[in-house]
């Protein structure tokens, strides 16, 4: 039995499985999404080696590194985000990891706090001074409209229920505050032209890919306004480039080239991948 798209309703079509996880594809919205369903995310992957070494070949070869050359970027965005968002208020920051950008939005002067699936990054981010809880958007025991904005890095790709978590971001917000999502396009060119061999086809980590249509289109649904769309240049270390690379060929790198990779210079440097696949979406939640 086919199941329907989660965003549309409409049946979906079998895409392509990966890691013994099946893709299935909306023809009328585009939505990428496994199933069956996912009961709950596989916290296990986001232990330690999720976030520095990538040991069972998920996540990234060092995540503080990898973040850092986003920096630039980041503070960029949040200069942008005040324009749309006087006064700059309290802002939450969900499955920040070790609480990179948390630091940034605190000194660029928001009250900035950050909960992660992981308690190992949820400690590491403690450890630097910023306040961090574990925690996801379903088991956060914030009241609602708690907070002026919220922002999700490349998160809800990898979330379970989307539509649960964004109606969760709904209650979190406050009327007039911003929904800041950054999530692989799956209905960008470079995702069309590369069909199944998308590196973004990572289950279970990542298990919903949304295209801008359909990602709009719940989002419009809960009562959000789109206020800005992009499809932002990303810098990636080459560290994280190659355990990528490595991993959708399927290839175990060498101890040796690892070694090299290791060396500091090259978590310093960011290379630019202009793929624009990847979606980042300013929503307003409108007051009622
Ligand atoms: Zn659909």
């Amino acid at each position: 039995m086919a199941p329907t798209c989660p965003v549309c309703e409409e049946a979906a079509i079998p895409y392509v499985t990966k890691n013994t996880f099946a893709f299935w594809r909306s023809p009328s919205c585009g939505l990428l999404f496994v199933w069956p369903f996912l009961k709950t995310a596989p916290q296990e992957i986001y232990e330690e080696d999720y976030f520095a070494g990538a040991k069972g070949g998920f996540g990234y070869a060092d995540y503080d590194a990898d973040k850092a050359v986003l920096e630039g970027f980041f503070k960029k965005f949040l200069k942008r985000l005040e324009t749309w968002l006087p006064p700059k208020g309290r802002l939450l920051d969900v499955g920040a990891a070790t609480g990179h950008f948390v630091g940034l939005a605190q000194a660029a002067g928001w009250q900035a706090e950050g909960i992660d699936i992981s308690s190992h990054s949820v400690a590491l981010g403690k450890a630097k001074g910023l306040k961090m809880e574990r925690a996801t958007l379903g088991d956060l025991s914030a009241p609602a409209a708690s907070f002026d904005a919220l922002t999700l890095w490349d998160v809800i790709e990898h979330v379970p229920d989307p539509l649960a978590a964004l109606d969760r971001c709904e209650t979190l917000l406050r009327a007039g505050g911003l929904l800041v999502i950054n999530t692989p396009d799956a209905g960008s060119g470079w995702a069309r032209f590369m069909g199944k061999r998308w590196h973004a086809l990572v289950p279970p980590e990542h298990v919903c890919l949304f295209t801008q249509r359909a990602l709009e289109r719940v989002l419009r649904a809960r009562g959000f306004e789109i206020v800005h769309a992009e499809h932002p240049i990303k810098f990636f270390t080459l560290p994280y480039i190659a355990s990528t690379f490595a991993r959708w060929v399927g290839w175990k790198l060498p101890g040796a080239i690892k070694k090299i990779l290791a060396w500091r210079i090259f978590s310093l440097v960011g290379i630019p991948l202009p793929l624009r696949d990847n979606l980042l979406i300013v929503a307003k939640k409108t007051e009622k």
